[in-house]
């Protein structure tokens, strides 16, 4: 088959590698599409250490094989991937939380080959724990790659009250920002409000049709002026910090009203997480301060009914597509701002 093998550090060949065959308990998925994500950016310029030659998490898939022993699972069903695998023994696990997983979690494309491949296999421990979620067959491929990231936006947003929020601000006009901002929609949110601090950015998110109240450049605009202005001094209800800056934090904190939520979705740079922050405005303003880590069973199947019933419009996500002949062109694509690329998806 062919795949995208890492041969270096930010050399990637596409070449023909053996198909694999599923063994016992395992199931071989025929890749329809696995799109390309930020953390995929850093394993393949190397700057984020993996196991595995073959990366890519975001897979839609139809069962081609299953091995020995499996029987819920049947060839030709089609299926998304659940990314995080748990040690099955612990709390965490026990409660289906593996994302949480004290042992630390394995995950499909980081610790076993992934889907930038014509074909995957999905390990026993992966089958057991249930991580291939079934899809309709009238889901597009390319809708069903976005189930995996919207189901971490799902994870970071269910401490929120959506339903009661008027006002959220997401920082970041990235891929993660914008489909945050859709569950905040989708799940009742009154008006959404993406900050980010490239206009093209914003001009893009705007030309793609997608549901948001209101773009600001910070660059331009004082988030805090705005948000003040905005909502008569009150400050808004919830803010997802969408973007690894951690002085986003500390703002983001800054814009809250009373009993408001703060989401620190975005990842921090590893050798210094550290932000000040007033811990009197949490003090007395009773705030909420959240973090995100992946996602697991129940906010996959949040977030496929979220892409099924329409309530996430995954359409205009997607902006390119590339085969796995162009998987280099793809990534620099989806690298490059000037391109206008939200979402890249190969399709094998
Ligand atoms: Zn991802
Ligand atoms: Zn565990």
């Amino acid at each position: 088959m062919k795949a995208a093998v890492i041969k270096a550090p930010g050399v990637i060949e596409v070449e023909e590698i053996q198909t694999p065959q599923p063994a016992e308990g395992e199931v071989l998925l025929q890749v329809e599409a696995c799109a390309i994500c930020g953390t995929d950016q850093r394993v393949l310029k190397g700057t984020k250490p993996v196991d595995v030659p073959v990366v890519g998490h975001e897979i839609t898939g139809r069962v081609a094989a299953v091995g020995e022993g499996v029987t819920e699972i049947k060839e030709g069903e089609r299926y998304i991937v659940q990314t995080v695998i748990g040690c099955n023994e612990c709390a965490a696990c026990a409660r289906s939380q593996q994302n949480l997983c004290e042992k630390g979690f394995k995950a499909m494309g980081y610790q076993y080959n992934g889907g930038f491949a014509e074909y995957i296999v999905m390990p026993r421990a992966a089958v057991d724990q249930g991580c291939l979620i079934s899809i309709p067959e009238e889901l597009t491929a390319e809708a069903g790659t976005i189930i995996e990231p919207l189901s971490c936006c799902v994870n970071g947003m269910k401490y929120i009250p959506l339903d009661k929020c008027k006002n959220v601000v997401i920082f970041g006009g990235g891929i993660i920002g914008v489909l945050n901002g859709l569950v905040a929609k989708a799940k009742g949110a009154e008006s959404v409000t993406i900050m980010d601090v490239s206009q093209d950015r914003l001009d893009l998110l705007a030309s793609l049709g997608l549901p948001f109240d209101n773009y600001v450049n910070t660059a331009e605009i004082d988030a805090e002026t705005w948000v003040s202005e905005k909502t008569g001094g009150f400050g808004v209800d919830a803010v997802v910090v969408a973007a690894s800056v951690k002085p986003l934090a500390s703002l983001g904190v800054k814009l809250l009203a009373k009993g408001g939520h703060l989401s620190i979705f975005a990842g921090m740079p590893k050798p210094d997480p550290i932000e000040p922050i007033d811990l009197n405005l949490i003090h007395y303003g009773e705030l909420n301060i959240h973090g995100a880590n992946s996602s697991a069973i129940n906010e996959y199947l949040e977030a496929r009914d979220l892409v099924v019933s329409g309530k996430v419009d995954t359409k205009p996500l997607v902006t390119h597509r590339f085969s796995l002949d162009d998987f280099n062109k793809a990534v620099s694509t989806q690298a490059d701002p000037s391109t206008g690329a939200l979402k890249v998806v190969i399709i094998p």
